[in-house]
């Protein structure tokens, strides 16, 4: 038999009718505990910073999304990194991609490294600057493709190979992209992540992050941290992914048909100094790009030429909305060197290629008319 299609998964995959009442969606089990009939008689269920009703439901869903083995919720995209890296020990040593989301070096360099673990940075395009961080010790190859906000790719498939050479595991942050346009499982990759705060639940409304194993001694790993450092997510949380994602796969369609129509427009607008979308013919890594996803995805950043230039730009807009984050149904507007990425310093901005200039789009999926419009009126009030 084959596997039923994404958008019947992500309807219905680990989601029954409510066996008391017939609901069709999952209830939010807005419950600590659960009654025992006598010592260790219970229904699966014993306390709810181990498990709960609606948390399952939403932990099959997505394992089956990215074709995993298992998924485990965290109650943020940061607390699923902090327990992707729960895992290692003191000594060890992580090759981490030099251009990622500002939080994740934050983590590493100024939380992480106090316990003891050591995280180089490379460029992850390039196999060997990859393979020239690895030492000994190295156990996690950690990386984003493509990259925020510079939208970078690495060859997964190569680059789980060469991390599997050095008996190191590959995890990949699969925000941008969702499961509906990249598996890294597929891929090679032995874990993948995501912030569910913005694709997968989609509508802005709520936090959350899920790791995805691809073993079962990873998943018993992933159970115990949650039991043990307790940074689980909650039935709301649980509740509000499960209901933003069943409409990923018509999401993500109109995301990318809405992304590829913006980039088409900004590449050739005479304000827009560069432009960086793996869906557009001179992106350098676009024959990657097309190999390795299914779509380009809603994420475009475009060089204004100055710090001056952005502002203007960015208190322009009118349909758009000045934010942080990304991935949900309203089209956002960024400036990752103040926001998403201040925690790098001028410094370390500069070391990745990020300028002050920059403005990130996550595309939404209003009508394309109207935000074609609202950035060609913004664009055109950078004097
Ligand atoms: C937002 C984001 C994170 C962090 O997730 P939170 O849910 O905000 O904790 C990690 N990686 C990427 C790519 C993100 O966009």
């Amino acid at each position: 038999m084959s596997l039923p299609g994404f958008s019947t998964l992500a309807i219905h995959a680990g989601q029954k009718p409510d066996p008391t009442t017939g609901a069709v969606n999952v209830p939010i089990y807005a419950t600590s505990t659960y009654v025992q009939e006598e010592i260790g008689v219970h229904k699966g269920y014993e306390y709810s910073r181990v498990s709960n009703p609606t948390r399952t439901p939403l932990e099959e869903c997505l394992a089956a999304l990215e074709r995993g083995h298992s998924s485990h919720v965290f109650a943020s995209g940061m607390a699923a990194i902090q327990a992707i890296l729960m895992r290692l020990s003191a000594g060890d040593h992580v090759v981490c991609g030099s251009n990622v989301y500002g939080g994740t070096p934050r983590l590493f360099n100024q939380v992480l490294t106090r316990f003891g673990l050591r995280f180089s940075y490379a460029d992850t395009r390039d196999l060997a600057m990859v393979e020239a961080a690895i030492t000994p010790a190295t156990k996690l190859v950690f990386v984003e493709t493509p990259t925020n906000p510079l939208m970078e790719l690495c060859d997964l498939r190569a680059l789980a190979e060469l991390t599997h050479r050095h008996d190191a595991e590959l995890a990949v942050d699969n925000t941008f992209m969702s499961p509906y346009f990249q598996r890294p499982l597929e891929l090679g990759a032995d874990l993948v992540m995501h912030s569910t705060t913005k694709f997968l639940n989609g509508h802005s409304d709520g936090l959350g992050g899920v790791v995805v194993a691809s073993t079962a001694k990873q998943a018993e790993d992933f159970r115990f941290l949650q039991k043990s450092v307790g940074a689980i997510l909650s039935p709301f949380e649980c509740f509000l992914i499960l209901r933003g994602v069943k409409t990923l796969g018509v999401r993500m369609r109109q995301h990318d048909a809405n992304g590829r129509r913006m980039a088409a427009f900004l590449a050739v607008h005479p304000k827009v100094k560069a432009i960086y979308y793996p869906g557009l013919p001179q992106h350098p890594q676009h024959e990657l790009a097309k190999r390795q996803m299914s779509g380009f995805g809603a994420m475009i950043t475009i060089e204004t030429g100055s710090l001056e230039r952005a502002n203007q730009v960015l208190r322009a807009v009118r349909v758009c909305s000045l934010a942080e984050s990304l991935g949900g149904v309203e089209t956002l507007i960024s400036h990752p060197a103040s926001m998403t990425h201040a925690a790098l310093g001028a410094e370390g901005r500069a070391k990745i290629g990020l300028t002050d200039g920059m403005v990130r789009l996550s595309v939404g999926i209003e009508d394309i008319e109207d935000l074609e419009r609202d950035m060609d009126q913004a664009l055109a009030a950078i004097k």
